[in-house]
């Protein structure tokens, strides 16, 4: 577990983000730091990137640590979390960390990868949200908070002959985050899904050259999103002064796809 913490105070609180060493949670990082949110961003092996934001967003005045956690595993989440508590009161979990399992038709699916699809994009975000409501509820002393949930336009799509298997993962995304956002409004914590559609960042890495343009071009706005486009959705879904009347929504930010 690699800690970088600067003295400057934070007026938000603490935002912790699964998957922050690049992409859209690297953007998130960034805009929500600049925001005034102490972050506390998770990586799993991407140390040097995650660092290197770290002391971009301090040389900028701001206040964030870099925490090594592989969200499949539940002792390294609650480590994660003790981390976080150190830095201040948790107001915002972003849970972005995300894989596809690759490319794959449904006849030659992995059961291995499979596990791996579903500890990484639904266990995690489950556990995580569990750690972060003990924090945040008032059912248990806190004093609210916020949750994003990272989906995808697939949930809605099904990814046909790319892969189905994520986009279950994301349909999972969406009703979990339906369910919390009616279970904790009570407690205090609003509960909001955003829905990308194809963003310019690695995850993509496995499709065939082209494949994310050529669908890109179908979308009414004609392009790929950026990271920083998604990031101000996570950000203004994150402050309670902004969204305030916000809770179970699944936010499409997908160019119309
Ligand atoms: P990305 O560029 O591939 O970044 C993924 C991030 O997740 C990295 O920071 C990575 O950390 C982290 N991560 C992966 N597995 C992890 C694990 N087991 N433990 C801890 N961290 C882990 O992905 P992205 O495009 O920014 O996607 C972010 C989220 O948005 C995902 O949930 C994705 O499904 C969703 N989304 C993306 C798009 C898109 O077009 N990009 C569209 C819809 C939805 P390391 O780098 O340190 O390994």
């Amino acid at each position: 577990m690699v800690q970088t913490l600067s003295d400057t105070p934070a007026d938000h609180g603490v935002m912790l983000i699964t998957g922050g060493s690049r992409g859209i949670g690297a953007a998130t990082a960034r805009l929500a730091a600049a925001a005034g949110w102490t972050v506390a961003l998770v990586y799993r092996d991407r140390r040097l990137e995650a660092e290197e934001l770290v002391a971009s967003m301090e040389a900028d005045g701001r206040r964030a640590v870099a925490i090594r956690a592989d969200v499949s595993d539940e002792r390294q989440i609650m480590a994660a979390f003790e981390v976080a508590d150190s830095l201040g009161r948790l107001t915002a979990l972003v849970n972005n960390a995300g894989i596809t399992g690759g490319v794959s038709r449904i006849e030659a699916l992995d059961a291995a990868m499979l596990d791996s699809l579903l500890s990484i994009n639904v266990r995690a975000p489950l556990l995580c949200a569990r750690e972060a409501v003990k924090r945040m509820s008032s059912r248990h002393g806190g004093a609210g908070g916020s949750i994003v949930n990272l989906s995808s336009g697939a949930a809605q799509l099904g990814s046909a002959g790319v892969w189905v298997h994520y986009a279950a993962t994301k349909g999972a995304i969406d009703s979990m985050t339906i369910g919390m956002a009616r279970e904790l409004g009570a407690d205090g914590i609003r509960v909001n899904a955003v829905r990308p559609g194809p963003i310019d960042t690695e995850i993509h890495a496995d499709r065939p050259p082209g494949q994310l343009d050529q669908m890109a071009r179908s979308a009414p706005l004609g392009r790929v999103g950026t990271p920083d486009e998604i990031a101000r959705v996570i950000v203004w879904l994150s402050d309670g002064a902004q969204s305030s009347y916000v809770t179970a929504a699944l936010v499409d930010a997908r160019g119309g796809l």
